[in-house]
């Protein structure tokens, strides 16, 4: 719940500042001139309008790109960026492991698998989320001092 509602608050800061730029561009670009009696569209017949419309477009389309990138590369549970890719599987053994990015929580909270290779169509990431990593680790200690550990300070 938290990783989509962080989602939706990035889209809505962007949806916020693009409208705000919009708003700007109408009230700072002037309307074109009258033809023949006629005020000719602003799309289309308009350069200077025409072209700040085309360069709009592209900045909107790259802030919904890096949104879902940035979204992407985080951890499920505590939205932090995810650290330490290590490359997995080999580009020449395909069919024993194909190749593959991974990407951990640096609180262990999970493990992001990216497939680097995609011929057999788009290979969607999978999260493994883990289980509490410091019980597992004071289990370990457990089963070899046969006791319960120390205390860590
Ligand atoms: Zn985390």
């Amino acid at each position: 719940m938290k990783y989509w509602g962080y989602l939706l608050a990035k889209l809505v800061v962007a949806v916020g500042v693009f409208t705000s730029l919009w708003v700007g561009m109408v009230s700072w670009l002037p309307a074109p001139e009258t033809f023949n009696h006629r005020q000719p569209a602003r799309l289309g017949q308009d350069l200077t309008w025409t072209m700040v419309i085309l360069l709009f477009f592209l900045l909107f389309c790259g802030a919904l790109y890096l949104i879902v990138w940035d979204q992407r590369y985080r951890c499920r549970t505590c939205l932090r960026r995810l650290r330490m890719p290590v490359t997995m599987g080999s580009w020449t053994n395909v069919l024993l492991g194909p190749p593959r990015t991974e990407y951990i929580c640096l609180y262990g909270h999970g493990t992001l698998r990216v497939a680097d290779l995609q011929i057999t169509g788009l290979v969607r990431a999978s999260w493994e989320e883990h289980d509490d990593m410091w019980k597992e680790l004071f289990g370990v200690e457990e089963t070899r001092a046969g006791g319960p550990p120390a205390p860590p300070y």
